[in-house]
């Protein structure tokens, strides 16, 4: 059987003797991680990392803290700390004050999408798309290792205000009587499969019941596949949570893993294909989604690779997101043209079956946009765009238009093209 066994910001000197990095490199390794937090764990470490391609390994750019990922005056005033050994208390504020300068909750996620039950808000929920409830339980709010473009680091970080979680079950059944619109439920973190399979069936379970009839798909987002595919062989709940999976089958829903997978070599190790046949026998439907990483898979043959190999198991391509305009920006912006270059190179590569993958996608305030690509009309070069999800149900699947800009990152760099946006 396999220990979970956690690495966090401590181990990191130890952790980074394996490398060739020069002391200055490593103390910034350490200057990052103390103000994004960094945790790993074995399984990461030992099998999904090549130590021998670091720095360029994939997985070690995805999960441990890179120099690149603070503004340049951030990165030095936290090197300057470290290098004076300042006190734990300067440490922690500069921390905080450079964390609160990373935007935290972009898309108004806090305020915009919070449900009122009663004239409460329910805080841990978000109901931004009429059909589809996001429930973020409180045991929930970790992962087995953190991703370092992680938009929802604040989840991770000890700033009660910057979080956003619950363990009110009796809410959000009230909340879903009231809204039988609502047709999806997405259990979401952090990873919620960090919860032993009791806590998550004190989630689930009350939702098989027939009162909820109008609830038709279940999904749990999660990255335990890539991060800790024990969870589904020998963590001493594998079985209770697989039959967990079972009975939200047996109630006649859709189950969905959404898994977060980035790179094919997530899937190398035989243990991931192992755990990902095991959910599948449970009835579950495993989707695949992860955002376009610069440094990481920024590469049509990488994404072909893995949607390819996701299809041969029998996973689903779902979407390929834009990084959010969150955090580390600069460390992993790819920009939206080569986005869309990327996606239709490795789109080109792959049959039908994987084509079910949409992308690159941004997650904006108004709603997911899907950049369908570039075109030439009347003269003009423009990006061609389209809804995916929208607040306001109306906009979904037009087509509107943005004037073409190779630096362009995200949606609100973006100008309208012949006439206004439609948002
Ligand atoms: C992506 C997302 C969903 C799910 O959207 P689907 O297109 O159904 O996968 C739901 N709520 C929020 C806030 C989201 O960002
Ligand atoms: S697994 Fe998901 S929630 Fe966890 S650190 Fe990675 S992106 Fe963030």
């Amino acid at each position: 059987m396999a220990r979970y066994r956690a690495y966090t910001a401590h181990h990191l000197e130890k952790l980074t003797a394996r490398t060739r990095f020069s002391a200055d490199e490593r103390l910034a390794m350490r200057a990052v991680a103390a103000v994004l937090p960094f945790r790993s764990n074995e399984y990461v470490v030992d099998e999904l990392i090549d130590w021998l391609a670091v720095p360029d390994d994939p997985i070690f750019r995805l999960t441990f803290p890179q120099p690149d990922m603070l503004p340049q005056a951030d990165l030095d005033r936290m090197v300057d700390l470290l290098r004076r050994e300042a006190s734990g208390n300067e440490l922690r504020t500069a921390a905080n004050e450079i964390r609160l300068s990373l935007s935290p909750h972009p898309g108004g996620q806090l305020d915009l999408n919070t449900p009122e039950l009663r004239g409460e808000h329910l805080s841990g929920m978000q109901h931004k798309y009429r059909e589809t409830l996001l429930f973020f339980p409180r045991q929930g709010q970790t992962c087995h290792a953190y991703c370092t473009y992680c938009f929802r680091w604040p989840q991770f970080v000890g700033e009660p205000s910057m979080k956003m979680a619950t363990d009110d079950v009796d809410a959000l059944c009230a909340y879903l009587l009231e809204h039988p619109e609502i047709t999806s439920v997405l259990i979401t973190g952090g990873d919620p499969l960090v919860m032993s399979a009791d806590v998550l069936a004190r989630y689930l379970e009350p939702l098989l019941d027939p009162r909820f009839e109008s609830l038709e798909s279940i999904r749990i987002g999660t990255k335990a596949l890539s991060y800790w595919p024990y969870r589904f062989l020998t963590d001493p709940d594998a079985d209770d949570l697989l039959r967990l999976f079972e009975r939200v089958v047996a109630s006649g829903r859709h189950l969905a893993l959404m898994a977060h997978f980035s790179h094919p070599n997530e899937l190398s190790p035989p243990v991931a294909r192992e755990a990902l046949r095991k959910v599948r026998e449970t009835g579950a439907v495993v989707r695949c989604q992860a955002p376009l990483i610069r440094g990481v898979n920024d590469d049509p043959a990488v994404w072909s690779a893995l949607w390819r190999q996701l299809t041969v198991l029998g996973a689903v391509p779902y979407y390929m997101f834009v990084e959010r305009d969150t955090g580390p920006k600069d460390y992993f912006a790819v920009p939206l043209a080569r986005a869309s270059e990327i996606f239709c190179d490795a789109y080109r590569g792959v049959s039908g079956l994987a084509r079910t993958v949409r992308g690159p996608i941004m997650s904006a305030t108004p709603g997911k946009v899907m950049v369908d690509g570039v075109a030439d009309v009347a003269g003009e070069r423009v990006f061609v765009l389209h809804f995916v999800q929208a607040r306001d149900p109306e906009l979904v699947n037009r087509p509107f238009f943005a004037k073409f800009d190779p630096a362009a990152t995200w949606l609100s760099d973006l100008e309208p093209a012949f006439g206004p946006f439609p948002f």
